[in-house]
């Protein structure tokens, strides 16, 4: 039996490709490489094609014993989903509604969805838990609820199993140092943060120091790629045992500040890393963390590297091995 990994090249599904060949899993991966690289791919097979071409995703599980599903494949830039959201309805909502009809007609009833916690739009509270309203505040995160939705009613008419793993940011590298990030345009914090130890940006945004936090500085969560990686087939084990279709977060439990995270890689790097404050950006809640309660009572998961020293130390090993990234 193999597990597809959809994205499974880009960052978070090469970590977890990388996972299930340590745990001894048959792997197939489809990329179409639009964001992905060829060399993130540690083993496994590689088909390279997108998802909404049902030709040749049929042709994928035709030639391979597939029992589950992970499902990365996705755009995820919030700004561009918001410029373009025909793109993200698309890619996201359209490609997901190909891989189910092809799921269904070759009868694999699993699923593990890689979803975000831009699903809950502004929180009710924080933590966040996973019974909390989702209202999403931009085109990215409506996908991704149309996703679920979506999965929710080829459950109910097709018996097809999901379990949707809801979380804000994935960070750090694989600690073998072959994989890490290395996304184009790069929007996450940690690695701008480390661009500037690499001398790539003068200095780091701050973009407001007067929210309601004990520093002043946003606070959110950060969790580390493998960490999430764990939880993903943790999730494929769940489905295997006849665990129903459910929604777990994924969280660290407690939120970083962003002047915590720049002081935090100045001790790691050794780097000055000036920061500028700036205004506040339209949007931005003070503080996003997730409770990930359930996860660890169901799926009995919970973050190994959870010190925010050792996810940006295992970002920074590959960051200074690979300044200029991935070369494909
Ligand atoms: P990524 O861009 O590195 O990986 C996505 C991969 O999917 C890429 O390799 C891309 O080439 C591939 N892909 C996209 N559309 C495709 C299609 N139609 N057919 C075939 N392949 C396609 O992104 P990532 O940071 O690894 O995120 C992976 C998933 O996790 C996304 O679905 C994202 O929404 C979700 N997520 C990411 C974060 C984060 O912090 N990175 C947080 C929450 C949720």
């Amino acid at each position: 039996m193999a597990v597809l990994v959809t994205g499974g090249a880009g960052y978070i599904g090469s970590h977890t490709v990388a996972e299930l060949l340590e745990r001894g899993e048959e792997v197939v991966i489809v990329d179409s490489l639009q964001q992905g690289h060829r060399e993130a791919v540690l083993g496994g097979k590689l088909y390279v094609g997108d998802l909404r071409d049902k030709a040749f995703l049929g042709k994928v599980f035709e030639e391979n014993d597939i029992d589950a599903v992970i499902h990365f494949a996705a755009s995820s830039l919030v700004g561009e989903s918001m410029k373009d959201p025909g793109k993200y309805y698309h890619n996201n909502v359209y490609g997901t509604l190909c891989l189910l009809e092809v799921m269904n007609e070759h009868q694999v009833k699993r699923i593990v969805f890689s979803s975000t916690a831009a699903t809950y739009g502004e929180p009710e509270q924080v933590p966040i838990l996973e019974t909390d309203r989702t209202l999403p505040t931009n085109a990215y995160g409506e996908t991704k609820l149309a996703m679920e939705n979506m999965m929710k009613w080829f459950d109910t008419a097709h018996g097809i199993q999901y379990i949707s793993l809801r979380y804000f940011n994935a960070a750090g590298a694989h600690e073998g140092g072959r994989i890490g990030e290395d996304h184009d345009p790069e929007t996450h914090l940690i690695p701008i943060i480390l661009q500037v130890a690499l001398g790539k940006r003068a200095h780091i945004s701050v973009f407001g120091d007067d929210y309601a936090t004990p520093d002043g500085t946003c606070i959110r969560d950060y969790i580390h790629v493998t960490d999430l990686a764990d939880a993903h087939i943790r999730a494929v084990g769940k489905l295997r045992e006849g665990g129903a279709s459910r929604v777990y977060n994924l969280g660290n439990g407690k939120g970083f500040s962003v002047n915590e995270v720049i002081e935090i890689a100045r001790r790691v790097t050794g780097h000055p890393i000036p920061a500028v404050i700036e205004p506040r950006r339209a949007g931005d809640p003070a503080s996003l963390v997730a409770s990930s309660e359930r996860a660890r009572t169901e799926l009995g998961w919970a973050p190994q590297r959870d010190s925010l020293e050792r996810i940006i130390a295992s970002a920074w090993a590959w960051h200074q091995a690979r300044p200029d990234g991935y070369n494909d």
